[in-house]
């Protein structure tokens, strides 16, 4: 038989969701992959029921169907500070997922350079192979996760085309600063550079910090590409609903290559997320709520039992230190974790780009009652290992 695509010879499945796998063969409690274990708000159900009966089981408008993107318009206007023009300025993609891969291909030429903070989200390493992209990482450091500006300079010095900004960040839970994010406001127009943004969690960010659009400072808006998703806002990862927000022009090419790639996403589940998209403040606040004390409680948990782990400001995961077991290999904690203890992480070295491999990242998007669960479970860590 012919060779198969050199592209994509070197891809292994995903980590993340192997992890989960993992976790369903030995029947652990799954904090890997980040997807809650709860329901949806009825509300939303309802609204999905509802759309059964009605004639939206066919082909919606490619980039969305206006309805939605109306209603995504309108809220996002409201959060970002300017309007945005349903019809030119915002495609709704099968995920957040879709969106980033589409405004890379949108954007990337084969043999460009894109700058990826690491750690980083598994996806952007594949999504950089399939767009053809040359990476170049620029190193958040632990335990803070700050970065160098001096560094990001670099890599725009050496030709980055765009860089890829996951704010509030998976895995570390950063949320960047408003300095942060102007000095990279800075050095993206100084350099002409695209920022491509994974704003996935930005209704998970803990007090004192603030989620800031990077769309929304002075001058971006016009190199900004904001990717979105509605799986963690509405607790429906399920559904594979994102949306790209961008100017005219780059929309207009997100559109094209959209269309060829998945024509759209699920039309009767786009109708029934309208719902969600015109809830009021009050929901944003008590998901917040409910999402500070799930981190509250696991952060209780690790503390109590002497794990040494960072505090998420953001999104809604951990990384635990697990330095103590001696392990050289991240990759065989995590699966010793599974069988041993019977809780479930992803080993935190396949989010990095430079060889840390201390840190198992746990995902607290869990009920309550699975989070105590778990931290019962890690408390025999010790007896274990
Ligand atoms: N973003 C989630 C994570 O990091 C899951 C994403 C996925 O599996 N599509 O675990």
């Amino acid at each position: 038989m012919r060779e198969l695509s050199q592209r994509t010879a070197n891809f292994t499945d995903s980590v993340i969701r192997r992890m989960t796998r993992i976790a369903l063969k030995y029947g652990a409690v799954n904090l890997s992959q980040g997807f809650p274990d709860f329901d949806p708000p009825k509300e939303i159900l309802e609204a999905l029921k509802k759309t059964a009966d009605e004639n939206v089981h066919q082909y919606a408008i490619t980039w969305g169907a206006p309805n939605l993107r109306k209603a995504i318009a309108e809220k996002q206007s409201r959060l970002m500070g300017f309007d945005i023009d349903p019809d030119s300025e915002i495609v709704v993609t099968c995920g957040s997922t879709e969106a980033m891969m589409a405004t890379m291909m949108s954007i990337i030429n084969p043999g460009d350079k894109v700058a990826i903070f690491s750690p980083f989200y598994e996806n952007y390493g594949a999504d950089t192979i399939l767009s053809g992209a040359e990476p170049i990482y620029v190193p958040l450091v632990p335990p803070e996760y700050d970065f160098n500006k001096d560094e990001l300079e670099a890599a725009f010095k050496a030709g980055a085309k765009a860089l890829v900004l996951c704010n509030p960040s998976n895995p570390c839970g950063k949320v960047f600063s408003e300095k942060e994010l102007l000095d990279i406001a800075e050095l993206a127009e100084k350099y002409d550079a695209y920022v491509v943004t994974d704003e996935v969690y930005e209704h998970i960010v803990f007090a004192p910090y603030k989620h800031i659009y990077f769309a929304s400072l002075p001058g971006m808006r016009k190199r900004t590409i904001s990717c979105s998703s509605l799986s963690k806002t509405y607790s429906i990862t399920g559904w594979r609903l994102g949306y790209t927000i961008a100017p005219p022009e780059i929309t207009d090419r997100i559109r094209k290559v959209h269309d060829f790639l998945t024509v759209g996403a699920p039309a009767p589940l786009q109708e029934a997320i309208v719902t969600g998209l015109k809830f009021c403040q009050d929901y944003y606040d008590e998901f917040l709520r409910e999402y500070t004390e799930k981190r509250d409680i696991f952060i209780k948990g690790l503390d109590d039992i002497g794990l040494k782990h960072n505090i998420p400001e953001g999104a809604y995961y951990i990384m635990v230190d697990i330095s103590e077991f001696g392990f050289e290999s991240d990759l065989e904690f995590a699966e010793e974790l599974i069988k041993r203890v019977g809780v479930a992480g992803v080993p935190g070295s396949i989010f990095f780009n430079e060889p840390v491999n201390n840190y198992i990242r746990f995902n607290f998007s869990k009920k309550n009652e699975t989070l105590h669960d778990a931290i019962e479970r890690l408390s025999h860590i010790r007896e274990c290992f």
